[in-house]
């Protein structure tokens, strides 16, 4: 559906508008040896903007859609105010052609519903005891944890914006584990969030999608 309206997203029950989604690649060593990519010597940094959030995980009638969990940080005041889970979402096969010409992956990564996410909580003080799972069609297919990450969120946050300010309710995608494919018409997604304190693991939301 067109809209002309800002998108929003959920905070503790609060509507808003990121302006700008700030997204990672290649965070995870073994997503980076399924797709055969070079493990970057800085964080590769790319955007969606406020346009490509939407509600509902769509396919599309002509191109593959795949999808990447990852852990979303939600920023206030340059922190880490909320966490939630965003699915990535990429068409691989124009990606792949763009970056064979080194071209930028907008039309690959920037489409219109390109990215959708779960309500946000409040951040933990502390993410190390973060992880995430994705279930298509009741089959686990992705794992991802702050454990894995090969830059962990301070790093990010701080690589980010040695160069882009990040305003108020922006988002960073903190890059998707191992596990990729594509999104089928009628698949349910089921993610979950959860934190693990003293070695109990509590599962902080959980959300589904049912694929259009
Ligand atoms: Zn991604």
């Amino acid at each position: 559906m067109t809209t002309f309206k800002q998108s929003t997203i959920a905070f503790n029950q609060h509507a808003l508008q990121p302006s700008k989604v700030v997204c990672v690649g290649r965070n995870y060593a073994a997503h980076i040896a399924e797709l055969n990519n070079e493990t970057p010597n800085e964080p590769v940094i790319f955007i969606k903007p406020n346009s490509a959030i939407s509600h509902s995980l769509q396919t599309h009638p002509k191109d593959e859609i795949h999808y990447e969990a990852e852990l979303a940080l939600l920023i206030q005041n340059y922190s880490i105010a909320g966490i939630g889970i965003g699915l990535d979402l990429t068409k691989r096969d124009i990606q792949t052609r763009l970056k064979e010409k080194g071209l930028p992956w907008e039309r690959a990564k920037a489409f219109d519903a390109s990215v959708v996410f779960t309500d946000f909580v409040t951040a933990p003080n502390k993410l190390d005891g973060i992880s995430f799972s994705l279930h298509i069609n009741s089959e686990l297919v992705q794992e991802g944890s702050y454990e894995l990450m090969i830059n962990k969120p301070a790093r990010l946050l701080a690589d980010i914006t040695s160069f882009m300010r990040l305003i108020d309710n922006d988002i960073v995608l903190t890059g998707t584990p191992k596990g990729v494919g594509v999104v089928n018409k009628d698949d349910e997604f089921v993610v979950r969030l959860y934190q693990s304190v003293n070695h109990t693991k509590v599962e902080l939301l959980t959300h589904t999608w049912l694929a259009k």
